[in-house]
């Protein structure tokens, strides 16, 4: 893999997503991310500072997915690194009318779950190959359900990437792309937590992990690296959880 690797980041411009790119940008490698927000991108892409670009797309429409995959590819002519990182949450209950709850269902199986797929179908043509990679950004809450009601929907989409990311590690393996999703715990410092992460719930989670504190995005970002480095060529269909010891064994 010599010369300069280029990478797509969905979600660059906060949180998980932000610490990837730059990362990634400080290693040299050419980061493209995308988004909803033009001005969050373009601030992102400034403080990010070197080989970094930017479009805006919204990953869960399969028109701004194909464009922006064609544009990087237009630029780059391959694509080394897919980094699956956009979500949101959205609070589905039992206690709501079924109408209000399938709308909202929607919202974030589209967002968390369809935008992985659709994007990994979109640039899997261009890719590298061998040595291409993709990492989807998944959650605890694939396997906990959730720590908190509400979240019928996020646990869903989220274990529903493992499911896809062991189908594409088995379709694209042949052709020497590796697909892997790290879960990770509670990640303070993003934007994911509209009004940011209660005192008392950092305590309590701090106190839960064996680590003894919260996950910060460049705990994320160490472990995307690891995963798209060439060494990590042996390492596909796995889920790395990244939650400080807050739940292992699986
Ligand atoms: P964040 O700061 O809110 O980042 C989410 C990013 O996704 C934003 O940059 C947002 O940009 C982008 N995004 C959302 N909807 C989009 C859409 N339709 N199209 C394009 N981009 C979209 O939160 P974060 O914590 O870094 O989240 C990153 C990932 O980590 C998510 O998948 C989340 O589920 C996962 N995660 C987070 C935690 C945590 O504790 N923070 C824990 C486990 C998993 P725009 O708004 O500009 O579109």
């Amino acid at each position: 893999m010599g010369g300069k690797r280029t990478a797509i980041v969905t979600g660059g411009s906060s949180g998980i997503g932000m610490a990837i790119s730059r990362k990634m940008a400080e290693n040299g490698v050419d980061v493209t991310i995308l988004g909803r927000r033009e001005k969050a991108l373009q601030e992102a892409a400034d403080q990010l500072g070197g080989d970094i670009h930017w479009i805006r797309a919204d990953v869960t429409s399969p028109t701004d997915v194909e464009t922006a995959v064609k544009s990087v590819v237009e630029r780059t002519g391959v694509v080394d690194i897919l980094i699956n990182n956009a979500g949101a949450s959205g609070a589905v209950t039992t206690q709501m009318p079924l109408g209000e709850a399938e709308k909202i269902w929607d919202e974030v199986i589209d967002v968390n779950l369809k935008s992985v797929f659709l994007m990994t179908v979109a640039a899997a043509p261009h890719l590298r190959r061998p040595g291409g990679r993709i990492v989807n950004i998944s959650s605890i809450a694939a396997y906990t359900g959730g720590s908190s009601k509400g979240s019928l929907a996020y646990a869903a989409a989220k274990a529903g990437i493992h499911g896809l990311t062991f189908s594409a590690a088995r379709e694209l393996g042949g052709e020497g792309i590796t697909v892997n999703a790290i879960a990770p715990g509670l990640i303070d410092r993003t934007r994911f937590f509209a009004g940011g992460v209660t005192e008392e719930r950092l305590k309590q989670v701090s106190a839960q992990a064996a680590a003894g504190r919260v996950g910060l995005p460049e705990d994320i970002a160490a472990a995307v690296w690891y995963l798209v480095s060439p060494e990590a060529s042996y390492v596909t269909g796995e889920i790395l959880n990244v939650n400080g010891g807050w739940l292992f064994g699986r």
